[in-house]
């Protein structure tokens, strides 16, 4: 029984193309080659289960060889095998893929763990890639069928001949090609298994031992796990990370498939975050930890594992963002995620503003990408004042609205980007019962204007901007220390030693606690100049940089100047210089 035959595909020569084009990644083949061992294992067993099979099961076994000398490397299995007509079938008439008839027969009959692997593609076909020559040596479980023997050097001609098996399984033989020498070395061959096969449900056995957990955390049933189980399989995952604040179990099985295990790492920032990838799987084998275009941006930087064999694996990456199983599963867990966090705030809000700081970049970053994350999220997302005290965006507006407003009657918010350098603005505003933000994270610019569109009526300022003085008092002033004429007279004075011709100045009755003399610029402008920085040119034609001087006539200092002080003129420059350098205008 010897046949030889011309692989059934239109191209003369496919397998130039597949090397080429259809994997950048030539290292998956053995993923595919261990996922159909572990699929022909499983087969036999569902058809065990069902009866089909009456014989002994055994225990099932993949085993990885590889011998350096010969530059061989082997995968065998112990699982259905497949005869020679079967060959012919799934092997030889490319893209017909077994699998899914398998599936399409057993689909009604198996329970849900009898899971096949495939749907990868190509997945067989994907040896060529590394080797020159592929060889099929195969013993079908079916009773007296004949070992039988597949050979093919990556032309389109194949031949079939006897095989030598003597126990039911395949084994398949890769001559690894001279351009693909890399892959002859254990330690490469260990650290692919590693990476594909960690999670594989049939033990895998390479160099001695196994090196597979069969049953991975994601599948166990979140009732049966406890804290330390999460924890743990988190160090297994990123062996080096700190411990997560907190994860999601994932289990969903209608409309579609989709396990997994979702942890908030610890970090404080995102370049921290994003070293360590959430990884995904497809009927736990291995896929990418690339998970841009599956994943929303903010959601990568969470750390952990999702798997789902609804995601489609090889087709292109734009083709993913419009795949409607991977629209549902995106928009799936970015609620999930929001429904856990809102979890997290109602059930402990002590612990939830502990765990604030390492989310805050998270929540922010969903919030501003993803509405409907942002629907949900903004009843909980969390403010920060400068005295370290929290409060949701609500209850925050709530608590300064009948203090903070302004003529129009917009509730102002001021915040503060760097509180230390702000120092002296954030202790004036507070000093005049006015309560300021922190937005002090990478986000945050992007954020104080997402607030503004967000909540109707208000107002972002930075606690150095003009703001502050149009702001309605909330009592009125004491009466002034200095009376008109006095004011004009300190606005002279200040006029006649200021050497910068930008500033303007103008005079205020604040409390006798605040500066003497106040620099702010304008809202409007700073945010004007950023905007064109960002951009890396003037957007909106010269931009002159305006700060208005405010000087404080119920200072006491403002008094003794006005009164005949023959120091009036130093005394003024060096408070004015003080003033500048505070501000960051004078170096
Ligand atoms: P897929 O796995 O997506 O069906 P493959 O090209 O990887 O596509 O494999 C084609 C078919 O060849 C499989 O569906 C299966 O029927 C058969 N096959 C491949 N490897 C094995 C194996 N180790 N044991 C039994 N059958 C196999």
């Amino acid at each position: 029984m010897s046949k030889t035959g011309s692989i059934s595909v239109n191209t003369e020569n496919i397998f130039p193309i597949i090397k080429k084009f259809l994997y950048s990644d030539h290292e998956i083949f053995l993923r595919e080659l261990v996922s159909n061992a572990a699929d022909a294992c499983q087969k036999l067993n569902t058809l065990s289960r069902l009866g089909e099979f009456k014989g002994e099961l055994g225990s099932f076994k993949i085993e990885v060889k590889l011998d350096v000398e010969n530059k061989t490397l082997t995968i065998s299995d112990n699982g259905i095998g497949m005869t020679e007509e079967e060959i012919n079938k799934y092997i030889n008439q490319l893209a017909f893929s077994g699998a899914e008839e398998f599936v399409q027969k057993y689909k009604d009959k198996a329970d849900a763990s009898a899971n096949v692997i495939g749907h990868f593609g190509l997945g067989f076909y994907s040896a060529f890639m590394v080797a020159s020559k592929v060889e099929i040596q195969s013993l079908s479980y079916k009773e007296e069928s004949k070992a039988a023997k597949w050979e093919c050097d990556g032309s389109t001609q194949f031949k079939i001949t006897k095989g030598k098996l003597k126990e039911r399984g395949t084994d398949i033989i890769l001559y690894l090609a001279e351009d693909s020498i890399e892959f002859n070395d254990t330690f490469k061959i260990k650290s692919l298994l590693d990476k594909y096969c960690r999670f594989l449900p049939i033990p895998i056995e390479f160099d001695g031992k196994i090196i597979n957990e069969e049953k991975p955390l994601w599948l166990s049933k979140p009732t049966d796990l406890k804290d330390e189980d999460y924890i743990k399989f988190y160090n297994t995952l990123y062996p080096f990370a700190e411990a997560p604040l907190f994860w999601i179990h994932i289990n969903v099985d209608y409309p579609f498939n989709l396990t997994g295990i979702l942890y908030f790492p610890k970090v404080e920032s995102a370049i921290e975050a994003e070293k360590h990838k959430v990884q995904l799987y497809s009927n736990q084998v291995f896929v990418t930890d690339n998970v841009r275009d599956i994943l929303p941006e903010f959601l990568m930087l969470l750390h952990g594992v999702i798997d789902s064999p609804d995601i489609p694996l090889n087709v292109s990456r734009s083709s993913l963002q419009s795949d409607s199983n991977v629209k549902k599963i995106t928009s799936h867990i970015s609620k999930k995620v929001a429904d856990k966090l809102f979890d997290l705030f109602k059930a402990d809000r002590v612990d939830f503003q502990a765990k604030w700081p390492n989310i805050d970049l998270f929540v922010k970053y969903g919030m501003l990408s993803d509405e409907k994350f942002a629907e949900k999220t903004k009843d909980f997302c969390l403010l920060e004042n400068t005295k370290g005290e929290y409060a949701t965006i609500n209850e925050y507006i709530e608590k300064i609205k009948s203090n903070q407003t302004d003529k129009d009657g917009n509730t102002v918010l001021l915040y503060t980007n760097h509180s230390e350098e702000q120092h002296a603005y954030v202790s004036a505003a507070n000093s005049r019962g006015y309560d300021v933000l922190k937005f002090e994270g990478p986000l945050d610019s992007h954020f104080t204007s997402y607030l503004e569109r967000l909540q109707e009526k208000t107002q972002l300022r930075r606690v150095d901007s003009d703001a502050i003085d149009k702001l309605v008092p909330k009592e009125t002033t004491t009466v002034a220390l200095l009376n008109e004429e006095e004011a004009t007279q300190l606005k002279s004075l200040f006029e006649k030693v200021n050497e910068n011709n930008e500033l303007t100045f103008e005079t205020s009755a604040l409390s006798p606690e605040d500066n003497l003399i106040t620099v702010t610029e304008s809202e409007f402008d700073r945010r004007m100049r950023e905007m064109s920085k960002m951009g890396g040119y003037a957007m909106f034609g010269q931009l002159t940089q305006s700060y208005k001087t405010i000087l404080n006539t119920n200072h006491p200092k403002a008094k003794k100047m006005v009164s005949g002080d023959e120091n009036a003129d130093q005394l003024a420059s060096k408070a004015l210089k003080l003033a500048l350098l505070s501000k960051g205008l004078l170096k």
